[in-house]
């Protein structure tokens, strides 16, 4: 039996990527057609200029919307907006929310999507799920992929670094994510897909032994850290679910932000609960050389460095395999007050604080 997947069909990630549109297949999509762009509210509008820039002799309408959040009434406006006249193609502009918008918009209008993500902050940039607010709470949904995705490596170089270290905690997430997909499937609660499965890994050790070559530079990791992040998206494609990238780590972090006030960007939270998570799965080793990886891309390595105290740990963590009929390594232990204090002590040691420097803005 095969599947069909969906891919992106253009897949752009260089320098000037923006600037030098008019050569791409991109533009030529658009040519005669209507365009509209989605963007957040923040520096991404300055973004939307520049793109309206290139466009605007090839496209024979150009419409600029913004979105302030990702809320659900946000996007049926937005919906309502498009539905009047619908364009041909929406293009998606921003770090993370308003490329979600778009996601959900299009996929709801049946107008195709390309995505020009402004930071890294997570696997949003390429992936079939959207995350949403309603009644104050984030869900992820379910939607098409983007036709294309424009990645303009230079854009990324100024955005701030702390988005694209929460990416890469979204992308070292594959692992413990993976871990847990093997042991739903050895449990019987869940079919496995070999392929993916292969993707999403390679995806993780592809970026790591780019980090571990002496002579990387800064631009060459941000091209590794968005094509990994590709890779994780498109795996997610294949399996069907998020599956591939999102476990327990990821369920500990959905908690964090539903009970403990969600104080930190959606990467940091995971990369945060990857420690805990690989620790319950066995992987001690694993978590120990985590430890200097983490430094090197500036991720936390303690729950205060997020603003977190120990009591909101305890609190995520027993609510974490509530918050999606997910099989994880969470399922597999009783964990009492005692056995969460104890495995904090060693996951989150006294030396691992203060390591991290809260900067940067929100990804929006
Ligand atoms: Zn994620």
């Amino acid at each position: 039996m095969t599947i069909k997947v969906r891919i992106p069909v253009q897949l752009i990630i260089e320098h000037k990527a923006i600037p030098h549109l008019y050569k791409t297949e991109v533009y030529e999509w658009i040519k005669e057609k209507k365009v509209a762009l989605v963007s957040g509210n923040g520096k991404t509008r300055a973004v939307t200029h520049d793109i309206v820039e290139v466009i605007s002799g090839q496209a024979s309408r150009i419409q600029v919307m913004s979105c302030e959040n990702n809320s659900l009434d946000t996007i049926n406006e937005l919906e309502r907006m498009v539905l009047e006249d619908p364009p041909d193609i929406i293009f998606g502009v921003g770090g993370g929310k308003a490329l979600d918008v778009s996601k959900v918009v299009g996929t709801r209008s049946n107008v195709p999507v390309v995505l020009f993500p402004t930071a890294i902050s997570s696997d949003a940039i390429c992936s079939p799920v959207a995350v949403i607010k309603m009644l104050n709470k984030s869900t992820s949904i379910g939607v098409k992929m983007p036709q294309g995705v424009v990645i303009d490596l230079d854009l990324l170089a100024s955005s701030p670094p702390r988005l694209m270290s929460a990416g890469i905690g979204d992308l070292l997430s594959n692992k413990s994510a993976l871990f847990d997909w093997r042991l739903a499937h050895a449990a019987g609660k869940e079919e496995m897909n070999t392929f993916a499965n292969l993707m999403a890994n390679n995806a993780v050790d592809s970026f790591l032994n780019l980090i571990n070559r002496p002579e990387v530079d800064s631009s060459r990791m941000i091209k590794g850290a968005a094509e990994s992040l590709i890779m994780s998206g498109i795996a997610m494609s294949i399996a069907g679910s998020s599956r591939p990238c999102s476990g327990s780590e990821h369920l500990i972090s959905h908690a964090l932000d539903y009970h403990c006030g969600g104080k930190a960007l959606h990467g940091e939270q995971v990369a945060l609960g990857v420690l805990f998570s690989e620790y319950l799965q066995g992987q001690r080793e694993q978590v120990e050389k985590l430890g200097p990886i983490y430094e090197k891309l500036g991720l936390p390595a303690h729950y205060e460095d997020l603003g977190y105290t120990r009591e909101e740990m305890h609190r995520a963590i027993r609510k974490a395999p509530s918050m999606r009929n997910r099989y994880t390594i969470l399922n597999e232990f009783e964990l009492t007050d005692e056995s969460i204090d104890q495995i904090l002590d060693e996951v989150y040691p006294e030396q691992a604080k203060n390591r991290y420097q809260l900067t940067g803005s929100s990804s929006g």
